[in-house]
């Protein structure tokens, strides 16, 4: 029988693992494998160096190191990712959530928008984007979209987690597809909101890290990753009430052309922000007042 392991010892192994699969961060990943077998936060690891794992316990982790050392993101062997103030739910039906992406809310919120605004949401993923605005703005409704039925699923497990049932709507759709049908007035948003898939189908980077087991359908688009930017933007002005604003996320060389397409499709006030790592992220216009 395998003799136990404790847990100092369980997470130098896990360590030295990960580090044999390349991780940029060995420690933390073992620790944060360890924590979710244990249940249990990194302090207790410190605190209990001599404690052992039962055979389960060494079994379930020895796995999940296993699975990070062939290079499986955290966030799927774990099953959630701290956004904003949130532990949301992940799998690999969606993108896992970036820190980059809360400029994106950090920027939305700062937009000058009716108490009541309405604000529609494509390619939800997780939820992420919406939940945190909800959160942080009570009187707001918010219909957020994602052309997978798994995302959808997904994202109603974590708005449901945060008590914003009410507030945010959740539906199927490809873009604006699902709302195509309604009322002019239930189509009209003061705020469109998104993170579409922009990378560069030929893009090296796709080979590399965790966006390899991220579904493409979320990170790659057509013309050289423009092709989804200028659909919402083309389509969103249909979507939008005058003086409406849209906000998009896009990759750091991508700014300018997406102002351009703002620009030539009748938007004004076009402006980028950039990410923690001072890259342009994102780019917000707004619709022309009537
Ligand atoms: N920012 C992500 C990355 O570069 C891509 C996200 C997206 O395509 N929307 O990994």
């Amino acid at each position: 029988m395998q003799s136990h392991y404790v847990i100092h010892r369980a997470v130098l192994f896990g360590k030295s693992q990960c580090a044999l699969g390349a991780s940029e961060s060995p420690l933390l990943d073992a620790q944060l494998l360890l924590q979710a077998v244990l249940d249990c936060d990194r302090q207790y690891l410190y605190m209990h160096p001599d404690q052992a794992l039962s055979d389960e316990q060494w079994e379930r982790y020895r796995q999940l190191i296993e699975q990070r050392k062939a290079g499986q993101p955290i966030a799927y062997l774990v099953g959630t990712r701290d956004f904003w103030n949130m532990s949301l739910q992940v799998n690999a039906s969606t993108l896992i959530p970036r820190p980059d992406t809360e400029i994106l809310v950090e920027q939305a919120l700062k937009l000058a928008l009716p108490v009541q605004a309405r604000v529609l949401e494509l390619g939800t993923g997780t939820g992420a984007i919406s939940l945190a605005l909800a959160h942080e703005r009570p009187t707001w409704q918010f219909c957020a979209v994602d052309l997978s039925e798994e995302a959808v699923a997904l994202a109603r497990r974590n708005r449901d987690t945060y008590g914003l049932t009410e507030r945010v709507d959740i539906l199927q759709s490809n873009w604006f597809d699902a709302l195509a049908g309604r009322s002019a007035n239930s189509r009209r948003f003061d705020l469109i909101v998104s993170n579409p898939p922009y990378i560069d189908p030929d893009d090296i980077h796709l080979e590399q890290g965790d966006v390899r087991f991220e579904p493409r359908s979320a990170l790659v688009a057509e013309d050289h990753g423009f092709a989804d930017l200028r659909h919402i933007i083309e389509h969103g002005k249909g979507y939008l009430a005058p003086g409406g604003w849209i906000i998009l996320e896009h990759g750091y060389q991508q700014a300018a052309k997406v102002g351009q397409i703002f620009s030539e499709t009748g938007y004004e006030k076009v402006n980028t922000a950039a990410d923690y790592a001072n890259l342009d992220r994102v780019t917000f216009a707004q619709r022309k007042h009537d």
